[in-house]
């Protein structure tokens, strides 16, 4: 969230009155903090005794992957976390069971906004730091902290190498230029050698010394594809 310090997470228990929040690291993913939503309402169910419990979240993947039977050490350790707690209240208080259900988001549903907006308020504060993240949560940082790094490079290369391609076609985007065109794989790779400048007419091999000179069979001094078009 823009200008926020953290991450939060929150839930709303409208019938014992209690409210609780957690800020978590603004790098962590949006799953990571429904998941912390739910461990924090599981915890008020296992703290506040032998009754049935209703959870309700608005984010169905989470549901989804509590659902799951394969969990591994990439599980999300706020979703083990939760799905260990219900097992746990569940056996214990059997036949008071907790029950996660959906529920829209933003449809004015007043303890749901209430959540949003106790969730929002601690993104004000310092992230909890005894709240670990974990490596998934880190992966879209890296992610764009290597793609600035890459592209930052290569402009820099193209200051000595391939400074036509970089003139010429060179777009700072994440995908190539054939993407969802539907062109096969022949018709990608000659467009792209052309474009760099690396293709088997004499003006690119000289260039590279595979031939002694540009010239071409009918006499005329350079060989490039223009040339031939
Ligand atoms: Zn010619």
């Amino acid at each position: 969230m823009e200008g926020a310090t953290s991450t939060g997470a929150s839930c709303v228990c409208p019938s014992l009155g209690i409210q609780k929040s957690l800020s978590l690291d603004k790098n962590v993913a949006i799953f990571t903090a429904e998941a912390a939503d739910l461990k924090l309402a599981t915890e008020i169910a296992s703290q506040n005794g032998n009754q049935p419990y209703m959870i309700w979240t608005d984010c169905l993947s989470i549901i989804q992957s509590l659902n799951q039977q394969n969990y591994s050490q990439h599980t999300n350790k706020y979703l083990r976390t939760t799905k260990e707690t219900i097992i746990n209240f569940n056996h214990n208080n059997a036949p008071n069971s907790i029950t996660i259900a959906w529920i829209p988001a933003h449809r004015g549903i007043i303890d749901n906004e209430q959540a949003d907006r106790i969730s929002k308020e601690a993104t004000k504060q310092e992230a909890n730091r005894s709240e670990k993240l974990s490596v998934d949560d880190l992966n879209s940082t890296w992610k764009n902290q290597m793609w600035e790094d890459t592209n930052k490079h290569i402009q820099t290369e193209a200051n000595l190498k391939r400074t036509l391609y970089f003139q010429t076609y060179y777009e700072n985007k994440r995908k190539p230029w054939f993407h969802n065109k539907k062109l096969p794989r022949f018709t990608t790779s000659w467009v792209t050698r052309y474009r760099s400048n690396n293709y088997n007419l004499a003006a690119s091999l000289a260039r590279l010394q595979i031939k002694n000179s540009c010239d071409c069979e009918c006499g005329v001094d350079y060989q490039d594809l223009n040339h031939i078009l």
